[in-house]
């Protein structure tokens, strides 16, 4: 099976995790910058990008 980078990027460059509680929120960047986007658990605002550097499959 191959790999589709662009899948990858869809599935995980909208997933967004809270700097202050950690829990993913699925959001658009678009919304992340502009402030809109706010934490389920916390209601936090400031968030942070799923990708880093850690492959999200194969990872548990
Ligand atoms: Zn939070």
């Amino acid at each position: 099976m191959a790999k589709f980078p662009e899948a990858q990027k869809r599935m995980f460059g909208n997933v967004f995790v809270c700097k202050r509680c950690k829990s993913k929120q699925r959001s658009t960047s678009q919304k992340v910058l502009l402030g809109k986007q706010t934490c389920r658990s916390c209601g936090g605002k400031s968030f942070r990008t799923l990708r880093k550097g850690k492959q999200a499959s194969g990872a548990k």
